[in-house]
């Protein structure tokens, strides 16, 4: 199971290995919500879901 590094708290979260690009996972430690991004390579990354931008206003 990968491990790849959460862009938002620079910990490090498991990713299935059947994950598909695009998917969405919560990081656990610190809520955000992460996108699966896959390059050609097939080298898999995260980048933070745009959509949860919205509800971070306080
Ligand atoms: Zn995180």
């Amino acid at each position: 199971m990968p491990e790849l590094s959460c862009p938002v708290c620079g910990g490090t979260m498991a990713v299935p290995e059947d994950a598909l690009a695009g998917e969405l996972f919560e990081h656990g430690e610190c809520g955000a919500q992460l996108e699966l991004i896959v390059d050609d390579s097939g080298s898999m990354s995260l980048k933070m879901a745009e959509e949860v931008a919205e509800d971070w206003g306080e």
